[in-house]
């Protein structure tokens, strides 16, 4: 059979009620140790411009990180960074979804995690038929750098700032802050993602691979 490189007409799936016509509507799930995760479900402008998106979800990382304690994906020590894997378009028609994975892991230089997030990437790649492209890797970091622990306050990200106090903002139920001060600095950043944010469920479920149908045995926590 001879290959093209034309872009394979996608397949009409229809809206879930959540999902809306006028909108792209992301859906952004972030996995941390024993099978537990966060789904963020967003309403973007309808705007194909990508690098927007991108722009969009750089800044939801952040909210995403501080959201919990979160623990490394693949070892569980404690978490201090995040990858976003991948974008999926689900489907364009009748309105633009993507789906994204988004890592917590302990440190992209301990070799062994770095692995099994390449491993779940190449998966990825391959059942969404595209060629395999190298997961990239984040600048090395400066010697003795240590990023904020996940879970620390989404305003001053000081580490471990969150442990005693926390409150979260009460319009997403997402990002959690240390301080009334803390989440009033950070509301220039934080109310443009926050008004995109349609909904928040934190779940446990089998880590990625672990069945045939992920997603079986989900349980909100
Ligand atoms: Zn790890
Ligand atoms: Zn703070
Ligand atoms: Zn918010």
């Amino acid at each position: 059979m001879a290959s093209t490189t034309a872009e394979k007409p996608r397949p009409f799936v229809p809206l879930e009620d959540w999902q809306r016509v006028d909108k792209v509507n992301l859906e952004v799930v972030g996995y941390g140790w024993h099978g537990k995760c966060v789904r963020v479900r967003m309403h973007l402008p309808m705007d194909r411009n990508v690098q927007r998106l991108h722009n969009a979800t750089r800044e939801l990382m952040r909210d995403v990180k501080h959201s919990a304690n979160w623990r490394c994906q693949f070892c569980g020590r404690f978490s201090r960074e995040t990858q976003v894997q991948t974008y999926t378009w689900v489907s364009i028609d009748p309105a633009p979804r993507m789906g994204m994975y988004m890592h917590h892991i302990c440190d992209h230089e301990r070799k062994k995690c770095f692995k099994e997030m390449e491993e779940i990437h190449n998966y990825m790649q391959t059942v969404d038929g595209l060629p395999v492209t190298p997961l990239p890797r984040p600048p090395k970091k400066p010697r003795n750098e240590l990023y904020p622990r996940a879970g620390s306050c989404a305003g001053c990200q000081k580490d471990g700032s969150l442990f005693v106090d926390q409150q979260r903002c009460s319009k997403c139920n997402l990002t959690r802050y240390c301080s009334l001060k803390c989440q009033a600095d950070d509301l220039p950043r934080h109310q443009p993602t926050c008004k995109q944010i349609f909904s928040v469920q934190f779940e446990r479920r089998e880590p990625l691979g672990d069945t045939e149908e992920p997603g079986t045995d989900i349980v909100r926590i």
